[in-house]
């Protein structure tokens, strides 16, 4: 079997068998024991190791990678003005796919209505934690210490680091150029380790997944499911309207193959609810399957798995209106505005790892005047959610470096086509035999 197909049946088992042992030790078979054991041995024991070590073992090539590729990539580049229109088209398409984001789960947020009627006492504590001001965002881009950037994984200041020395590497003739040399041997190397930490997905994905279904209670889900089923709508139609419309239009290529191939890497997102974590999954996706050239993927995909959070900003917007709705308070026009402003500079200062969009709908709901206790209402499912939109945040970073490659003349056709182009080894073997 392939290893895409595996990881894709890994996920399937992993929400089968922990729904299981969620209706097993809530309704009590074979015993209170045997629910002790199952809970302790191996939903908080087995199941919760391994899916840590499998996250552990992705971040731990995130720096790494960021690093190297982007020296690679900039360095390659050479001519600095191309550099800086590839960057001004890719941020500006971060920024407007997210806006379009916001403003479509605003309108269906608004149509739907799901925070009507909606009993305020079932609100669950929530104590907001501050968020950064706009400034200290800004300023924090700027690393003063390099090797501080990369222990804390501050990725914007790891990425601010590894430009300046692509440039530099391009400027210093005979020993950039020897420079150069290494760095495109050790991106080989890294990415090889890439490789062979995806031949374990299937382990990884399951276990993540059978913990959290084991302990997810499906019945939070029924109080909020105009609001869950929302979200869930807008994140479908984002991704599989917008992103396919525009990927049609910019690229001309097949948006059925662009999701096909991204299928694999849509199960990391979903299983690591980061985007951090799944970047090195999502790069090597991006230029072995999709054709990707280095120099654009190198700096669009670490980027946008930063900054760029569509179903973050989906969430937020329902969110907003939800909470809106169930405090029967107005927004109005300028709130609505403000809001999509708002939302769309949050998902920027939006960290790539689970949960932190709902920290930051905080800074939203501040600007326009909700209370935030409201989030408390709608924490209850956003576990699930979160999985769901770090899907549609990989998917947009993925559809916006294609988009970029392709304008830049840096999209191989060719390696898009073809269906066994970036396989993983042993999935040739397969495919041969
Ligand atoms: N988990 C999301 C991501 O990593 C961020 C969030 O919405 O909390 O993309």
């Amino acid at each position: 079997m392939s290893l895409t197909k595996r990881i894709l049946l890994a996920m399937m088992l992993g929400v089968v068998v922990g729904g299981l042992f969620n209706v097993a030790t809530t309704e009590g078979w074979m015993g209170a024991s045997f629910g002790h054991w199952l809970d302790q041995f191996m939903v908080h024991g087995l199941f919760d190791a391994v899916g840590r070590i499998f996250v552990a073992s992705l971040k731990l090539l995130v720096v790494p990678l960021v690093f190297v590729s982007l020296v690679c990539g900039t360095a390659s580049l050479g001519d600095n003005s191309r550099m800086g229109f590839m960057a001004g088209k890719t941020i500006g398409l971060y920024l407007l796919t997210t806006a379009v984001a916001i403003s479509l789960a605003l309108l269906m947020g608004t149509l739907i209505r799901p925070g009507d009627g909606i009993d305020l006492a079932v609100a669950s504590d929530f104590t907001a934690k501050a968020s950064p001001s706009l400034k200290d965002v800004l300023i924090n881009i700027f690393p003063s210490n390099p090797i501080q950037a990369m222990a804390e994984g501050n990725m914007l200041q790891v990425i601010v680091f590894s430009l300046l020395m692509g440039l530099a590497v391009s400027k210093s003739g005979e020993q950039g150029r020897r420079i150069a040399a290494f760095f495109e041997d050790v991106n080989e190397v890294i990415m090889k380790m890439v490789t062979i930490l995806m031949n374990f997905a299937p382990y990884g994905v399951f276990s993540l997944l059978a913990k959290l279904f084991a302990g997810l209670g499906v019945s939070v889900i029924m109080d909020l499911a105009l609001y869950f089923f929302t979200v869930l709508f807008v994140l479908l139609l984002h991704g599989l309207g917008v992103y396919t419309t525009l990927f049609k239009v910019f690229t001309g290529l097949s948006p059925l193959v662009f999701l096909h191939k991204l299928r694999a890497t849509m199960v990391f997102a979903f299983s690591t609810s980061s985007s951090s974590a799944t970047m090195p999954v999502t790069l090597r996706t991006v230029e072995k399957r999709l054709g990707v050239d280095n120099r654009v993927a190198s700096f669009t995909v670490p980027l946008g798995a930063t900054i760029n959070m569509d179903g973050t900003a989906i969430m937020q917007g329902v969110a907003t209106a939800f909470i809106a709705q169930a405090y029967n308070i107005d927004l109005g026009l300028n709130g609505y505005m403000l809001v999509v402003l708002t939302a769309t500079l949050a998902s920027i200062g939006t960290a790539g790892v689970p949960g932190v969009g709902l920290i930051m709908l905080t800074m939203v709901l501040d600007q326009v005047g909700l209370p935030v206790e409201g989030i408390g209402l709608i924490i209850g499912v956003d576990r699930l959610l979160d999985m769901m939109r770090t899907v549609v945040n990989v998917t947009g970073d993925s559809m916006v470096s294609s988009v970029v490659a392709n304008s830049e003349g840096m999209l191989d056709k060719d390696t898009f086509n073809d269906p066994d182009a970036g396989l993983i080894e042993s999935e040739l073997e397969d495919a041969k035999a």
